[in-house]
């Protein structure tokens, strides 16, 4: 057995999702996370095994008011969504055939897939067809994960474009940018996935665009809005987690041989393993903390609590962490600021700027 499979010990291996591929890219500094995820290891059943169910999952009304928008963006052969394409991307009409590859039934789709976005690859110029339902995959720390794009277009022109349908609102021209955040992550392993699947099949990966089409409902009412998102940045950092998860030995060298995430699960599915000695199996990989787990990540509250009573300054945000370089708690640059604590080597510059900081603050307090 592999490391990786003993720290998932008996717990079933769950699947990775888009969703939680993109969620890499939320906090790729986390080791602790990388080794979960790397495993496959259930991060909601460990939280709520933990004592700290994360807030995730989407209510009813929401799951089927997204259903709704997505059937009326793509109803009549993605018509509504073709008339937005042709303005975004200069679409001629006329050019644009609809090809449903969820015809083929689900154990097939992932063959048909690459058999027709080679085909549309070799076709060249002509072959303007937006695919609904197709199966892309991505390979995580030596498992493959099935991913499924809203649909993917190609363009006129040679070039494929993901194509996301979101049922968040743009007001304005404004939409919430943590949504939007997330929809490019989702969207940008979605390009890698597919770049891959061309690369592979011995085409250009570049011929999918780096600008994905985000499809929302406007103002409110239910007439979708497209519009385009640069997800670069996304890929990059993407790139570099999926790298470090085949890489994971060196992250597993530095944890005792018999460490193990297994949750015991008993005959009804239910974890079995007392939840202390999980949460202390946890804490010997170490987290890395910040805000914005709450909404990326199903152990957020579990490593939140954990930040707290250790004080650390992750609780602050990445950009004061970050700020404060090695001063890990915040006990320690209150002592470093009020000169309660001497500066350990490396640290004179930090203290000197805090001490500045309390000084100005007591300066403005008097
Ligand atoms: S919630 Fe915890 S495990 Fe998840 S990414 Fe944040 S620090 Fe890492």
């Amino acid at each position: 057995m592999n490391r990786l499979d003993a720290l998932r010990g008996t717990t079933p291996q769950k699947p990775h999702d888009a969703r939680a591929i993109a969620a890499l890219a939320a906090n790729p500094g986390c080791t602790r996370r990388a080794l979960l995820d790397g495993a496959g290891i259930d991060k909601d059943a460990a939280a709520r095994h933990l004592g700290f169910p994360a807030p995730f999952g989407q209510s009813p009304f929401a799951i089927t008011r997204g259903n709704a928008f997505e059937a009326l963006v793509k109803a009549d052969g993605c018509a509504e969504l073709l008339r937005m394409l042709r303005e975004l991307l200069g679409l001629p009409i006329a050019e644009v055939a609809y090809h449903d590859v969820e015809n083929v039934g689900a154990h097939l789709r992932h063959a048909h897939t690459r058999a027709l976005f080679d085909r549309a690859a070799r076709d060249g110029d002509d072959a303007g067809t937006v695919y609904d339902h197709p199966l892309l995959s991505v390979g995580i720390a030596g498992h493959t994960a099935y991913l499924e794009p809203d649909v993917v277009a190609f363009q006129l022109g040679g070039r494929f474009h993901i194509v996301e349908i979101k049922s968040f609102a743009v007001i304005d021209g404004q939409a919430d940018p943590s949504a939007v955040a997330a929809a490019a992550r989702q969207a940008a392993v979605y390009v890698l996935a597919l770049r891959r699947m061309l690369a592979e099949l011995g085409h250009d990966p570049l011929r999918v665009a780096h600008d994905v089409v985000l499809v929302c409902p406007e103002n409110f009412a239910n007439r979708p809005v497209a519009t385009l998102v640069d997800v670069r940045r996304q890929l990059g950092v993407l790139e570099r987690q999926l790298a470090r998860m085949t890489a994971l030995d060196r992250l597993l060298d530095g944890l005792p041989e018999e460490l193990t995430f297994d949750l015991l699960p008993g005959e009804d599915g239910l974890p079995t393993r007392p939840a202390a000695e999980l949460a202390d199996a946890l804490r010997r990989a170490t987290a890395r903390y910040a805000p914005d787990c709450l909404a990326t990540c199903d152990l957020c509250f579990f490593c939140r609590d954990e930040a707290r009573q250790e004080g650390a300054t992750d609780l602050l945000g990445r950009h004061v962490r970050d700020e404060l370089g090695g001063v890990g708690s915040v006990g320690e640059a209150l002592g470093l600021a009020d000169g309660a604590r001497a500066p350990a080597e490396g640290q004179e510059e930090i203290a000197r700027l805090l001490r500045n900081a309390e000084r100005l603050r007591r300066e403005c307090l008097a």
